[in-house]
């Protein structure tokens, strides 16, 4: 079996869908189709219950009308016939009914990841009867039956498995399972999700559990590229990536995947390509465990880091000090990104600042803390196992303008790390695309 998500944009128009239909009904194997919400539906959604939260039931209202008004004009694009049309607008209406039930309630007793999940059960319902219109025969199973996290909302690998192996060995015969990304279940019963852009690691969590032999991401962009699109110009889809450089992409702010997405698939050994749904002959991006490639692969940032540095003349040859500093931040449920120490001094960075004031004020009884806000974490990735002469040289070399606040080499054999300022954050990438990747940008304009 195959696991074939398709995210946001590929399921953002009816036009889009069909595009989408096209590529499930060419793929021959049998597969588990993940879904993503109508691109905007789940940013919508936010805003319908912030707007209940601070008591703006108009405005709630309103955008929900408007959000079912854009829904009621895709099924109209999308179904041929009237028959269906009138079963989808049948099934709209329940739903919106249902949202507008939900924000009736009490504010107290609104539950947001309840409204976030209609998302994916509108996309995948929708697309589930436009199959069926076309006579494509479809088993909608619904990620909430088996998609189990546990109270901490780490999924539960095993549970998973458990759960989904017996409902697709019941349907034995059907080729096609279509089910909802990002949204779970929490083993007490509530409705979860997998946070923003999580229909990527329910992909790799499936196609874990149903030991799939490929894993695919449909997005909007023909496969990983070279540096971020959004920032940078002339970068360059990579055909091959290893898992461990993938994954400090994701995890250093290359949107197009979510940063716990390739762990199951990983441990699982299952290859994931990523492919662009409007482009389906490109050859996109094939992430495996060895690659031949050394040297640099991909450039990435993360925004919204938090530096900390915690200084005191206790830390001089005493030992014990660092485990005291990590347990404040164990302790606080906060995980650590970056590192660097000297005699005297600890840098280190967090991307989430919820529990950064009791931290500060923790970690004040060991030295005195200085924290800077809003910087943003560079990411190199790629294979630098040789250790050969020159790697940090040409990262330097290329950053040479830029104020480095802390640098990170040497923790893994697959990422340098560099932490800059945010405004500092777009000369960064730029200049690491001119300074690593020239000789593959010119390769690239010659063949033009
Ligand atoms: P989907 O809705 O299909 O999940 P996303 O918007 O989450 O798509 O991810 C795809 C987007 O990720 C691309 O359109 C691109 O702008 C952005 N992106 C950021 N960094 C990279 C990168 N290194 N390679 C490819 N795309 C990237
Ligand atoms: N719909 C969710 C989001 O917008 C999940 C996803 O698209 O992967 O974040
Ligand atoms: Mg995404």
């Amino acid at each position: 079996m195959v696991v074939l998500k398709f995210g946001g944009t590929s399921v953002g128009s009816a036009k889009n869908i069909k595009k989408v239909v096209e590529i499930i009904t060419n793929t021959p194997q049998k597969k588990v189709v993940v879904l993503s919400a109508v691109s905007g539906t789940t940013n919508t959604l936010m805003q319908i219950f912030k707007a209940i939260e601070q008591n703006k039931e108009q405005e709630s209202v309103a955008l929900t009308s408007n959000l079912k008004v854009s829904y009621l004009s895709l099924i109209d694009e999308l179904f041929r016939t009237n028959r269906y049309r009138k079963k989808a607008s049948v099934f709209i209406n329940k739903e919106f009914n249902f949202l507008l039930q939900q924000l009736k309630k009490a504010a107290n007793l609104l539950l947001e990841n309840t409204i976030l999940a209609q998302g994916e059960i509108l996309s995948t319902n929708l697309v589930q009867l436009y199959l069926e219109e076309r006579c494509v025969s479809t088993r909608l199973i619904s990620a909430l039956d088996f998609m189990e996290v546990g109270t901490d909302n780490e999924p539960n690998a095993l549970k998973i498995k458990e759960n989904i192996l017996p409902i697709i060995n019941q349907n034995n015969d059907e080729k096609i399972f279509i089910t909802q990304g990002f949204i779970c279940k929490k083993n007490n019963g509530d409705i979860s999700n997998l946070k923003r852009g999580g229909s990527d690691y329910t992909a790799s969590l499936i196609g874990a559990a149903i030991g799939a032999r490929e894993i695919q991401i449909w997005t909007d962009i023909n496969g990983m590229h070279n540096n971020d699109p959004r920032f940078v110009e002339n970068t360059f889809s990579i055909e091959e990536i290893s898992f461990d450089e993938a994954a400090e992409l994701a995890y250093f702010g290359a949107k197009i995947l979510h940063p716990q997405s390739l762990i199951p698939a990983k441990e699982n050994n299952i290859p994931v390509l990523l492919k662009n749904t409007f482009n389906p002959l490109s050859k996109g991006t094939i992430i495996k465990n060895k690659t031949a490639h050394k040297g640099f692969t991909a450039v990435a940032a993360k925004d919204g880091i938090t530096v900390l540095k915690i200084k005191s003349y206790r830390m001089l040859m005493a030992y014990g000090f660092l485990k005291k500093v990590f347990e404040v931040f164990e302790k606080n449920q906060t995980s650590i990104d970056m590192i660097t120490t000297s005699e005297v001094a600890v840098s280190l960075t967090i991307d989430n600042n919820l529990k950064i004031n009791k931290i500060i004020s923790e970690l004040q009884q060991y030295g005195k803390v200085e924290v800077d806000y809003n910087l943003t974490i560079v990411c190199v990735a790629g294979d630098f196992s040789e250790n050969k002469e020159g790697t940090t040289t040409k990262v330097f070399n290329a950053l040479k303008n830029i104020p480095i606040r802390m640098v990170s080499y040497g923790g893994s054999n697959y990422n340098i790390s560099l932490l800059v300022k945010n405004s500092d954050k777009i000369t960064a990438l730029k200049a690491l695309n001119e300074g690593l990747f020239e000789e593959k940008n010119l390769l690239l304009e010659a063949t033009w």
